[in-house]
């Protein structure tokens, strides 16, 4: 992936991002404290004001500048988890990498994830959307960037009914029930845009 590519992908995603800002930080009214898209905008307006410089470097460091970024600008539980989540992902690509390394690479950041929010699958959280979207890139196969799309956000519907045990959702108990996790909601959204944007390239 060449440096405008780089510089393309987090601009879509970052637009994105920005764009639901308003829906997340409803989702988050609902069940936590109604920052979450105003958390993820912030730090998303960083990733855009300093896009050239973030993916100056290869796919590995830029990564880990966006997840440096988040972790700096996003705040909240999600800031440092989706910080994890992109240094981890820089730590494991270095440079040009295969179809099979990003899945793996995926795999491990996951567990960064786990490790730094002490959660798991099924708690009502963004895992619940990003272990679900593991699965099927390491399955791989064809038409891979739409079932992507598929799992991702069918995987953030499906915490409707879940109640929460992790993160502040898990103060209100039953109320959490019915309600989508508003972490589940970004992850889908940031799966639903990079996978367009493979699509765009092929
Ligand atoms: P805060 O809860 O501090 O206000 P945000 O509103 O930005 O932070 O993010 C809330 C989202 O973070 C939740 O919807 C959930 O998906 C995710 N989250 C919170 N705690 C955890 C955790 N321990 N593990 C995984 N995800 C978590
Ligand atoms: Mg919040």
């Amino acid at each position: 992936m060449d440096r405008e590519t780089r510089k393309l992908l987090f601009e879509t995603v970052a637009h994105r991002v920005i764009d639901s800002a308003d829906e997340l930080t409803d989702l988050d009214r609902a069940i936590g404290d109604g920052d979450h898209g105003i958390n993820m905008r912030r730090g998303f307006e960083a990733v855009l004001a300093t896009v050239d410089e973030l993916s100056a470097k290869n796919l590995g460091e830029s990564l880990k500048g966006v997840g440096t970024t988040l972790v700096m600008k996003v705040g909240g539980a999600s800031g440092p988890l989706y910080g994890t989540l992109f240094m981890s992902l820089g730590k494991s690509l270095a440079d040009e990498v295969t179809y099979e390394q990003t899945a793996e690479a995926f795999a491990i950041a996951i567990e960064a994830v786990k490790a730094r929010g002490k959660s798991d699958v099924g708690q009502k959280t963004m895992l619940d959307v990003l272990f679900p979207v593991a699965r099927v890139l390491r399955e791989g196969g064809p038409d891979i960037t739409a079932r992507l799309k598929a799992t991702a956000n069918a995987a953030a519907e499906k915490t409707i009914p879940m109640r929460a045990i992790r993160g502040r959702a898990s103060f209100l108990g039953e109320r959490s029930v019915g309600h989508m996790d508003p972490g589940a909601r970004s992850s889908a959204l940031i799966v639903d845009a990079v996978a367009e944007f493979m699509e765009g390239l092929a």
